[in-house]
């Protein structure tokens, strides 16, 4: 274990999959933690409605909950999904697999379910007080002369606290507060489409669908996509420009707009009317906040997770990319001896090239999965892309593969994926000289043999 002993006083803020699994990650290395969440303890209460319901978790994810013990037990809640099964608007499906070898799964979890492990575990690390009910206003570095850090809670309490780590999520109130005064910057872009969550329950008491693949019915300007629950059910999402939801304002409107779009769906969920005027619309925003870390006379502040960078989901990479910061904090703090202020601006440093580059392949996945999975050309380049990695095994690996499949820093994936089309390219001109070459031998030896 690291260094133990006083220090400053450590508040997580927000006990979501980000904030639960610092605290538990701080208090292995004998610090004293208290963890601070707005909300009643979800494991009472249950899941929060018009949030996401399931997420995908993938390597990141899982190498994160390994480092704590927790990588068996969600692989025991969830389920794998080894690749798209796309529903075109033709009719139909086809499945697409997401490695070469087919074998390698994205796993539906629950969102509560995956929180509520994270808690326990949490709540069970010597040294970690959870705190519900707990709303952060703000947070005062001292820089008032009295040199002491505190965290501002509604109602007007105070405590103490050298070290703040803000884990609030999308909307942080603690981005907000540390802007005025500290020079902190912050960009939301929203898109303009929302999302809305739907139900295909089990039908004769099974999956109604394929429950080993990610559902996406690419509609252009619309998708919804579908992920398998334990329960047996899908938890579908359908992302689509705000003003369209708003249009289906009446039940009779939105089935005859699910019976045109999506029929093989509508079939299959029977409560559709009531389901889409009972569940919120969601927003989708990016952030883009700088820097992440201030330090006062009294505390030191750093922003992570979707505080510091949301992202929009269709990588389904937010918790994932959340779960790294975590590991990247704690491995800062190894390297540095356990000294925050420098701990933290090094995570920082480490951390932005990389949430800035899954923030825009993120983007760039919205227009492949509502658009490009279902061309017939899409589909031809990605079956000539699993040959090329059974072909160069390591060499020529997928974007897909390199974000969802292995670990490397994000930031280093656009310019592999140059490279390696660089490579291809180069090959395929010299193939295609070597055909050239071929044919003009060919017709040289006809010619020869003809004169
Ligand atoms: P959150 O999970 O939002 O947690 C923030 C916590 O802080 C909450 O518990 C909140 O109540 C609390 N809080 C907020 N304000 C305060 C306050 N003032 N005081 C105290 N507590 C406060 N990611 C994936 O990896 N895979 C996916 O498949 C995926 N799918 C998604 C689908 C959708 C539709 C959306 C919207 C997101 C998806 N994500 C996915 C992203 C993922 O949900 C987030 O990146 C992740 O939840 C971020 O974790 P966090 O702890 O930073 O924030």
């Amino acid at each position: 274990a690291e260094p133990t002993g006083p220090g400053p006083r450590v508040a997580v803020v927000g006990a979501g999959l980000a904030g639960s699994l610092l605290a538990i990650l701080l208090g292995r290395r004998g610090l004293a933690v208290t963890v601070y969440e707005r909300r009643p303890d979800p494991r009472a209460t249950g899941a929060e409605r018009g949030r996401s319901i399931n997420l995908a978790l993938s390597a990141r994810g899982l190498a994160a909950l390994d480092a704590v013990g927790l990588r068996e037990l969600a692989l025991e809640q969830a389920l794998p999904m080894r690749g798209r099964m796309v529903h075109p608007a033709g009719g139909g499906h086809n499945f697409q697999p997401y490695s070469a070898g087919g074998e390698r799964a994205i796993h539906s979890i629950s969102r509560a379910g995956l929180n509520a492990a994270l808690l326990d575990t949490a709540e069970a690390t010597p040294g970690v007080t959870l705190r519900f009910g707990a709303r952060v206003t703000g947070v005062d570095t001292g820089d008032d002369g009295t040199g002491a850090g505190r965290l501002l809670l509604e109602g007007g309490a105070t405590e103490l606290a050298g070290v703040v780590l803000a884990c609030d999520g999308a909307y942080s109130a603690m981005r907000r507060a540390l802007r005025p005064d500290g020079g902190f910057e912050a960009g939301q872009d929203f898109l303009e489409h929302g999302y809305k969550e739907l139900t295909i329950p089990p039908r004769d008491g099974d999956f109604a669908l394929d429950p080993g693949a990610l559902h996406i019915w690419p509609r252009g300007t619309a998708m919804m996509i579908a992920l398998p629950n334990v329960d047996r059910s899908f938890t579908c999402t359908l992302f689509w420009p705000k003003e369209e939801f708003e249009a289906l304002d009446a039940p009779a409107r939105v089935r005859g707009h699910f019976r045109a779009a999506y029929p093989d769906a509508a079939a299959l969920i029977p409560d559709l009317a009531e389901d889409f005027a009972r569940n919120p619309v969601g927003s989708l925003v990016t952030v883009r906040s700088r820097p992440w870390v201030r330090e006062g006379d009294g505390a030191v502040v750093a922003l992570l997770g979707d505080a510091a960078h949301a992202i929009v989901p269709f990588f389904g990479q937010g918790a994932n990319c959340a779960f790294e910061d975590c590991l990247e904090i704690d491995r800062c703090l190894t390297e540095t001896g356990g000294d925050w202020s420098r701990a933290l601006p090094m995570y920082q440093e480490r951390r932005t090239a990389n949430t800035d580059a899954i923030a825009e392949m993120a983007l760039d996945n919205f227009v492949e999965m509502r658009d490009r999975v279902a061309s017939p050309v899409y589909r031809a380049r990605t079956a000539a892309q699993h040959a090329l990695e059974r072909r160069l095994p390591g060499r020529y690996v997928s974007r897909y593969e390199l974000v969802s499949f292995s670990t490397l820093p994000y930031a280093e994936i656009p310019a592999r994926i140059r490279r390696q089309n660089r490579i291809l390219a180069g090959a395929a001109a010299a193939g295609g000289l070597l055909v050239a070459a071929g044919l003009l031998a060919a017709r040289q030896r006809r010619s020869a043999t003809r004169s």
